[in-house]
């Protein structure tokens, strides 16, 4: 069994919830409007990618973005849930790449058509491996970065969401029953740029641990 395979096998129900423009500097690069609700789309549980293993660039594009994201994975089944709840529904943080083709997608918003070309194609996942939540001092005040071939290209911190995780987990949870190992990709902060053949991209959080994948 691969490590991918286990991912995906931790979690029946299958959803990773991905939050997109809740970074202001990440929306001033791609030119967008801060949004007044939560731009939520959804990745297939089959997109995960174990750290090391080999992402597989895809063809029906030509620019893949990396965007680094802390994602929370939930514990306990919820709906309905009150921001000062929303800590008890989650048991797990790690970090993930939310890979983007960004050309598909910018000829999607034109269209106003689903994204999910753009990011929901074979292997747009990679996810590192979680950390309980209690090990972690303050989930809303964690530094994160994304590096290609040694080169560091993001740098964020939660603190800077645009919506935070309590908001995020009361929005969802009005919309969807969340379940145990649902994850929430929280949104990228700026930086994000083209991976291509032969990189490395390394994710890493002081305390959560540090995760790479080749592309090719
Ligand atoms: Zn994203």
């Amino acid at each position: 069994m691969t490590s991918s395979t286990f991912h995906r096998e931790a979690n029946p129900c299958g959803r990773i919830f991905c939050i997109g423009k809740n970074y202001t500097e990440h929306i001033r690069e791609l030119s967008g409007v801060v949004p007044e609700e939560p731009v939520v789309f959804i990745k297939p549980w089959s997109s995960l990618v174990a750290p090391e293993e080999t992402v597989k660039i895809p063809r029906h594009g030509s620019q893949l973005h990396h965007e680094v994201e802390v994602v929370f994975k939930i514990g306990a089944e919820g709906q309905g849930i009150p921001e000062s709840e929303a800590f008890d529904y989650i048991d797990g943080v790690t970090l993930g790449l939310d890979l983007t083709l960004r050309d598909v997608q910018s000829r999607l918003k034109k269209s106003g058509y689903p994204w999910e070309l753009a990011k929901a194609f074979e292997q747009s996942a990679p996810l590192g491996e979680y950390v309980p939540l209690q090990k972690i001092r303050d989930p809303q005040n964690l530094d994160f970065s994304c590096s290609v071939n040694g080169q560091v290209r993001q740098k964020g911190n939660t603190a800077e969401m645009i919506f935070s995780l309590p908001k995020l987990v009361s929005f969802l949870s009005s919309v969807w029953c969340l379940r145990p190992g649902d994850l929430i990709f929280t949104g990228t902060p700026s930086g994000v740029g083209i991976l291509g053949s032969g990189d490395s991209a390394t994710i890493a959080s002081p305390e959560i641990g540090e995760f790479s994948w080749q592309f090719k």
